[in-house]
């Protein structure tokens, strides 16, 4: 029985703009219209009205008999939140836009300090009017700005649902390394997880790594807990680490999944020699991991591929996503870690 439902109105990472990062989610057991939780903005509502056209039921649930059918408009009247990784366009220009049409409740808008600033610098009303305010008692205002800290404790933001937030790097700017986050989401009652990353720069290129700490919080949950990672790969194989621009290609995608089994042998052994787990401690001394102890640490993972960018000088049948999806399967698969790569397309219902 899955944990929550996921609707993917977007999953692309450009330049196709009618298909951007843009999740809809909800717990397993309750219906759409009881709530719903948006994971990124990049597409909204004219995506999903495309989309509904063809499926008018993109949003049945299993336990519901009446098939009920939903228009776009209706669907982001049932979001209470927006949780949004970094204030890249391709991750919020479909809150923008959708925002002076949002009907029903007053809608929180979840991020952390910085990607809330820009927010405020686009609802400015020089670049979109101001639809969105800090204030929980400016109810004329259409969203509420709702500041996640990146302290290690889960925050609930939803009935049932909380979320952990930890910082990553996208990147460099003028003010020096560029942000965005993986968030951990959790339904309360059930303890179960799934982890949901913005865009990423492999931590072997960064200047500080910072994936390895969202590896070593994962490590002890996998694949009880947690056993659902959505992950960007934006570039296809063979790209130069000097054109990467803050993402990630197969390779470096493989290369993190490797420092997530590392982590998930060492908790192992741990457990087995009854030592208690501890947060690593950088000068701790471990033994190394060998390529043997790898095989099938990452069992009973799936890893959801999104974020790849498209290529639209092509005529090939063939997408890019499909392209890059197969590279990392084959990577994945060479190194026998045992995670199931999985490509996230738009229009998909997935349960985890
Ligand atoms: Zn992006
Ligand atoms: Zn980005």
């Amino acid at each position: 029985m899955p944990t929550f439902d996921i609707v993917v109105v977007g999953s692309g990472g450009g330049p196709d703009e009618t298909n951007l990062s843009a999740y809809l989610l909800k717990p397993h057991e309750a219906a759409w219209d009881d709530g719903i939780l948006a994971l990124e903005a990049g597409s909204a509502q004219g995506a999903l009205a495309e989309l509904l056209r063809r499926d008018p039921l993109l949003f049945k649930s299993h336990n519901d008999p009446t098939s009920r059918t939903y228009s776009a408009s209706e669907i982001y009247s049932f979001v209470r939140c927006f949780l949004i990784t970094h204030p890249h366009l391709d991750h919020i220009s479909g809150l923008v836009l959708s925002a002076g049409s949002f009907t029903g409740p007053r809608k929180r808008i979840y991020a952390i300090k910085e990607t809330l600033n820009d927010l405020e610098s686009v609802f400015s009303d020089r670049i979109w009017p101001n639809l969105a305010s800090w204030s929980e008692d400016d109810e004329e205002y259409k969203l509420l700005y709702s500041l996640l800290l990146t302290d290690n404790k889960y925050k609930t933001i939803f009935p049932d649902v909380s979320v952990r937030t930890i910082l990553l790097n996208h990147g460099r700017n003028e003010t020096g390394q560029y942000g965005s986050v993986a968030f951990f989401i959790r339904h309360d009652v059930h303890g179960r997880e799934f982890l949901f990353f913005g865009d990423v720069e492999p931590d072997s290129v960064a200047a500080q790594p910072l994936t390895i700490t969202v590896w070593r919080a994962a490590a002890p949950k996998i694949p009880q807990t947690l056993s659902a990672i959505f992950i960007e790969c934006s570039w296809p194989s063979g790209r130069s680490d000097d054109m990467l621009f803050g993402h990630l290609s197969p390779e470096h995608l493989v290369d993190e999944l490797v420092a997530l089994a590392v982590e998930v042998v060492n908790f192992r052994r741990g457990e087995q020699s009854g030592v208690r787990a501890r947060p690593v401690r950088k000068k701790r001394k471990r033994n190394p991991v060998s390529h043997s102890e790898l095989v099938g640490a990452l069992d009973g993972l799936r890893v959801f591929v999104m974020h790849c960018k498209d290529d639209l000088s092509s005529v090939s049948d063939k997408s890019m996503r499909d392209i890059i999806v197969s590279q990392v399967r084959a990577l994945v698969e060479e190194k026998k870690l045992g995670a199931d790569i999985i490509a996230v397309k738009q229009g998909m219902h997935i349960g985890i």
